[in-house]
């Protein structure tokens, strides 16, 4: 009989519409004629207030791309499952974000003794946070821009520390430096400063979305990607490289049309990617992430330089992605990368 696939999307991220549209590929493939009579796919989808709505509705905003938000979340209501919820065999997550990719999801589908696709909630949460996720990384000896983890408290407890903080960071990383809320994606909450103005109306900004902050040193450099498949032995896919115009890879660069080119294969010398390859595997193991994984980089081509700079554990997933697009480019379709991730699920389950 078929495998019962619980695809869940959408989400309390800003990344929810991206959610909806990795869904309606993920479901087209899982239905395709590579994984013919394999699956059945029971859509759940979580509204941006978080209330998880299931057949008809869920199936409606999957076939109509249309966000849907109903104004009755009432604490109860998020935890309130639909029936079908106990017939699924397989859980197949694609939110983004927080509240999807951190772990906090994950942990409930591991109280539910449910196999799911990708990564538990450590490998989840160590890489949604960016500190705990630099930590990681760190400790296996991979190559990263220098940083500073601060927290919301330095910025807003005492005014007498926040100057003394801006100077800390102008001598430790100076201009110009990227300002992160630590548990964010989609670059959201990210700015570059170059001055100390521009450093302190970063780190206003980055304190609304969270309590932890990260300060980066900039660098000038290539950015380029590279696509994780597996769980104890995980692959490495040919890398890619994504170029754009504006300042630097921001919200709308990434979500608006022609905006951003990816370059599949990655046009740079050989050793370089096979040095990215065994990096990406390396971070994927350092933050225990299981079945898929986007490693990202930069290389700055004039030192030869590689810095890892993040892991996503639920990448985008429309047929567009980067993620998808580099296994297509190394011989896995869709379809089949779909089928190996549910395959990748049940082994890690038994
Ligand atoms: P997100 O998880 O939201 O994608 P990233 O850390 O990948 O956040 O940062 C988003 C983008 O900001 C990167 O793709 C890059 O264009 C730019 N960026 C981030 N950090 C740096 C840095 N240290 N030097 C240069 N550019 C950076
Ligand atoms: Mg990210
Ligand atoms: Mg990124």
């Amino acid at each position: 009989s078929k495998l019962k696939i619980g695809l869940l999307f959408g989400g309390r991220s800003g990344e929810h519409e991206v959610s909806i549209n990795s869904a309606r590929a993920i479901a087209k493939a899982l239905q395709s004629d590579n994984n013919q009579n394999k699956y059945e796919v029971f859509p759940i989808y979580i509204e941006k207030n978080g209330v998880w709505q299931a057949t008809d509705i869920a199936q409606h905003v999957l076939d109509s791309a249309q966000p849907l938000s109903s104004d009755t979340a009432t604490p109860q209501q998020l935890w309130q499952f639909p029936p079908q919820v106990t017939e699924i065999d397989v859980w197949f997550p694609i939110l983004h974000g927080p509240n999807g990719e951190d772990g906090t999801l994950q942990g409930l589908l591991e109280l539910m003794q449910c196999p799911y696709v990708g990564s538990g909630v450590l490998g989840s949460a160590v890489g949604m946070d960016k500190i705990a996720m630099k930590t990681a990384f760190a400790a296996v000896g991979l190559p990263q821009v220098n940083y500073m983890a601060i927290t919301r408290a330095q910025i807003y407890s005492n005014p007498c520390v926040f100057p003394k903080l801006c100077d800390e960071i102008e001598q430790n990383l100076s201009y110009p430096c990227f300002v992160k809320p630590a548990n964010l994606g989609s670059s959201v909450g990210i700015s570059k400063a170059r001055t100390r103005q521009e450093l302190e109306k970063a780190l206003d900004h980055a304190a609304s979305y969270d309590r932890r902050i990260i300060v980066e040193a900039g660098v000038i450099a290539r950015e380029i990607e590279c696509a994780v498949l597996g769980n104890d032995n995980p692959k490495a896919s040919v890398v890619g490289e994504i170029t754009f115009n504006s300042d630097f890879y921001d919200y709308e660069t990434k979500y608006t049309d022609g905006c951003s080119q990816m370059c599949i294969p990655a046009a740079i010398p050989s050793h370089i990617s096979t040095q990215i390859q065994e990096m990406a595997i390396k971070a994927f193991t350092a933050v225990d992430a299981a079945g898929i994984g986007r490693v990202d980089f930069f290389y700055v081509e004039s030192t030869g330089e590689v810095f890892i700079n993040e892991i996503n554990t639920l990448p985008g997933f429309t047929a567009f992605s980067m993620y998808p697009q580099m296994w297509q480019a190394s011989g896995v379709s869709f379809p089949e990368l779909v089928d190996q991730l549910i395959q990748l699920a049940l082994e890690r389950h038994t």
